[in-house]
C-alpha cells in the first residue's frame, strides 16, 4: 500500500478527469399522488436495505446512519438521549430499489419505507418469471400514511417502447450504484444539522466538534448565497416517509 494513488501520466489523467456530479433529482424517482412512470425491472433482487435517520419536523431529511461504515454516528447519539421533539430520530430500516426508467433511458432509485418495500417486493416476486419481457407502470396513489406504490404490468408495448425496453438488455445493477445514491453525511455535518434543528449540541458533543459544525453551517450558508456547494440529499416529502409507519 502506498499513500501515492497516481503517478506521472496517470496523475495528470486523474487531475483532468471531470468530477461527475450526481444529479439526485434525476437519480431518484419521486412521484406525487396519481403520478407514475414506466419501468423495467432488471432482476427480481435489485433492492437493498439500509439504516436511515430522519426527523422531518426538525428539517432533518432521510440520510444513512453512518455506524455501518464504522463511524461514530451523531444522530444515533442524539436519538439515544431521547430529547423532547426528537423521538423520531432513531435509525430505521429503509429500502432502495433500482428500476430502469424506460422513458428516461436510465437506471433510477426509489427510496421506500419498510411497508412500501414489502408491497413492492411482493409485486416483483409475482412477476419474477416475466421480467425480461414485461414493463411496468410504477405508480403512487395516496398521501401521508395512505401512500401506496404499485407495479402493474403493461400488457402490450408499442414498437418504439419495445426498443426503449430492449436498451436495457443485459444491463445489471451493481451494489456501488446503491452506494452512490446514499450520500452519507460526516459526523460534523450531522452535528451541524442537529444544531440547525435546535438540538442541545453544546451539552451533547465535544466543543471542537460543535465549533466545526458551526463552520459547516457557515459554509452551507455561503453556498446557498450564490456559491457552488455540495448538493444536499434530495428532500423527501414528509408524507413519503411518515415516522408513524415504523
Ligand atoms: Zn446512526
Amino acid at each position: 500500500m502506498s499513500i501515492i494513488t497516481a503517478k506521472g501520466k496517470d496523475a495528470k489523467a486523474s487531475l483532468n478527469k471531470k468530477v461527475e456530479k450526481i444529479d439526485f433529482k434525476k437519480l431518484y424517482i419521486r412521484l406525487k399522488d396519481g403520478e407514475s412512470c414506466r419501468v423495467r425491472l432488471l432482476s427480481a433482487e435489485d433492492y437493498c436495505e439500509y439504516l436511515a435517520h430522519a426527523s422531518y419536523a426538525n428539517g432533518i431529511y432521510t440520510q444513512p446512519c453512518i455506524k455501518p461504515i464504522g463511524e461514530k454516528c451523531a444522530l444515533c447519539e442524539a436519538s439515544d438521549l431521547k430529547a423532547k421533539g426528537f423521538d423520531g430520530l432513531y435509525a430505521k430500516k429503509r429500502y432502495l430499489f433500482a428500476f430502469a426508467d424506460i422513458d428516461m433511458g436510465e437506471i433510477r432509485l426509489f427510496d421506500a419505507t419498510k411497508g412500501q418495500a414489502q408491497q413492492l417486493i411482493a409485486g416483483i416476486e409475482q412477476y419474477s418469471e416475466d421480467l425480461e419481457t414485461v414493463a411496468f407502470v410504477f405508480k403512487r396513489t395516496g398521501n401521508k400514511v395512505e401512500t401506496n406504490y404499485s407495479l402493474s404490468p403493461i400488457l402490450r408495448l408499442k414498437a418504439e417502447d419495445k426498443e426503449k425496453f430492449g436498451k436495457f438488455d443485459g444491463v445489471t445493477v451493481e451494489p456501488e450504484f446503491f452506494e452512490s445514491g446514499l450520500q452519507p453525511r460526516t459526523r460534523i455535518q450531522q452535528i451541524a444539522l442537529l444544531m440547525q434543528a435546535g438540538f442541545p449540541v453544546a451539552q451533547t458533543y465535544a466543543a471542537d466538534e460543535v465549533k466545526a459544525a458551526q463552520a459547516q453551517i457557515d459554509e452551507w450558508e455561503a453556498a446557498k448565497n450564490g456559491g457552488e456547494g455540495v448538493k444536499p440529499i434530495p428532500k423527501a416529502s414528509e408524507d413519503d416517509n411518515p415516522d408513524s409507519v415504523f
